[in-house]
């Protein structure tokens, strides 16, 4: 009997210690996913930037360079699949809820769904 209590125990305890090291991990992957959502914010308005700088400077000296702006273009398109990832990856950590209305995600415990304004508690 002492024997089976043991037994209860020890795997009571490996039970918290593996919610606790999911827990850490989540709020790792979070904190890295936040991180990673700054520099590629800062990336694209940097990239956003220099486009409209060059466009500008191109417009004023009455020259064009598609090739180019194309490449800034690019380079743009890229970061922003790699947010719109990056958002995927969030709202997915997040258990965002579905507006029962339009059916925008919205956060858990929005009180009305900011896209069709449905109250949603
Ligand atoms: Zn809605």
């Amino acid at each position: 009997m002492a024997r089976g209590m043991l037994d209860e125990l020890m795997e009571a305890a490996g039970e918290a210690a593996g919610k606790a090291a999911r827990a850490a991990e989540n709020l790792a992957a979070r904190g890295k996913e936040k991180l990673d959502r700054m520099a590629l914010e800062s990336e694209l308005a940097k990239a956003q930037r220099q486009l409209g700088a060059l466009v500008y400077s191109l417009k004023k000296a009455g020259e064009d360079n598609p090739a180019l702006v194309d490449q800034y273009v690019e380079v743009i398109a890229d970061v922003e699949r790699r947010l719109s990832e990056n958002e995927a990856a969030q709202a997915e950590r997040y258990c965002v809820s579905i507006c029962p209305r339009c059916g925008a995600q919205v956060a858990p415990d929005a009180l009305f769904c900011p896209k069709c304004g449905a109250k949603l508690s």
